[in-house]
């Protein structure tokens, strides 16, 4: 049996048990509410940290994290499995897109947060403190957001830390998604984590509002694949083939108004091909999207909206 109890963010799990609560905090003045699953394995281990909907409409991370933290058995787990599929509440209640919607900043640009900042840089400190920091290996679920079609992908952070930045590697490895990126994106949770020497991986599957059996099944196994790989389960695990996107390109709207794309997720373009066009409130073209680098389109914008600022699509090699 494990030696003892296990305490994270004020819940307490015996060995052997599973403990859930809603936590109800108030962040910056602003109720918000975060569901906290806390597994005590039957046996020591690592401490493992699962987080979904950072995003609040990422939906197949918050799937697949509630079967995890419901469907796991406590006498084949070693160490602690801590799961908090709904990290950003705000965001999910009011399904919406990219930001925490009481200071509408991008929550997962805001790590290791802030103690006296706005509502994101607080929830980012709490979940930073409370969380990340307690983690042996942490996973964090996204997707494409209800307005993006994605073809999943890996991200891990560098560090310059060899030794944290090769236990990311391998901890996307072991999650198996085809595609890995390598950032070096300051203010996201994988960043923040590899920044105090806690191997993380950044999730993306899905996207549009959808979260299909298929592509839920597909999170979970990695969530348990990953769980092999740091130890906490007794069974083996299988590196999938992978493939390291070496360069990328973002492209973002200038303008708000309506945007044609003109090619599929998953699509593969060439340097200086038309990918769409976005045209102002009166049809006119205001913006035309050509593609600046040979690739694949990883994610892109689905939705006629478009807003000045907004990504289009996102292409990766
Ligand atoms: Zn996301």
């Amino acid at each position: 049996m494990s030696k003892s109890s296990f305490s994270i963010a004020g819940v307490t799990a015996a060995p052997g048990a599973r403990e859930a609560r809603v936590l109800e905090l108030i962040i910056a003045g602003t109720p918000t509410q975060l569901p906290l699953f806390v597994l005590n394995g039957a046996q020591d281990g690592p401490t493992v940290l699962v987080t979904a909907a950072i995003h609040g409409g990422e939906y197949v991370g918050t799937a697949a994290a509630m079967q995890l933290a419901l469907t796991t058995d406590l006498a084949a787990l070693r160490g602690q499995l801590v799961i908090a599929p709904i990290a950003s509440m705000t965001a999910y209640a009011k399904r919406a897109i990219y930001i925490a919607p009481p200071d509408k900043k991008n929550l997962n640009r805001c790590f290791p947060g802030k103690a006296d900042g706005s509502f994101a840089d607080q929830l980012a400190h709490w979940i930073f403190t409370n969380l990340i920091s307690k983690a042996d290996f942490y996973v964090d679920c996204h997707g494409g957001d209800i307005n993006e079609a994605l073809i999943p992908f890996s991200v891990i952070s560098i560090t310059g830390n060899a030794a944290v930045d090769a236990k990311s590697m391998k901890l996307a490895e072991a999650f198996g998604i085809r595609y890995i990126m390598t950032s070096s994106v300051k203010g996201s949770t994988v960043s923040a984590a590899a920044a105090i020497g806690v191997p993380a991986v950044l999730t993306e599957v899905g996207g549009q509002g959808q979260w299909s059996p298929a592509e839920v099944q597909q999170m979970y196994d990695g969530l348990i694949s990953s769980l092999a790989f740091a130890g906490s389960l007794a069974r083996g695990f299988k590196a999938m083939p992978t493939h390291v996107l070496e360069h990328s390109a973002s492209m973002r709207s200038d303008h708000d108004g309506l945007w044609y794309p003109q090619v599929k997720v998953g699509d593969t373009v060439k340097t200086g091909q038309n990918l769409g066009h976005v045209t102002d409130f009166l049809g006119n073209t205001v913006q035309t999207a050509i593609a600046s680098m040979d690739g694949t389109v990883m994610y892109v914008v689905t939705t006629l909206a478009m807003n000045a600022g907004d990504p289009l699509l996102f292409i990766g090699a």
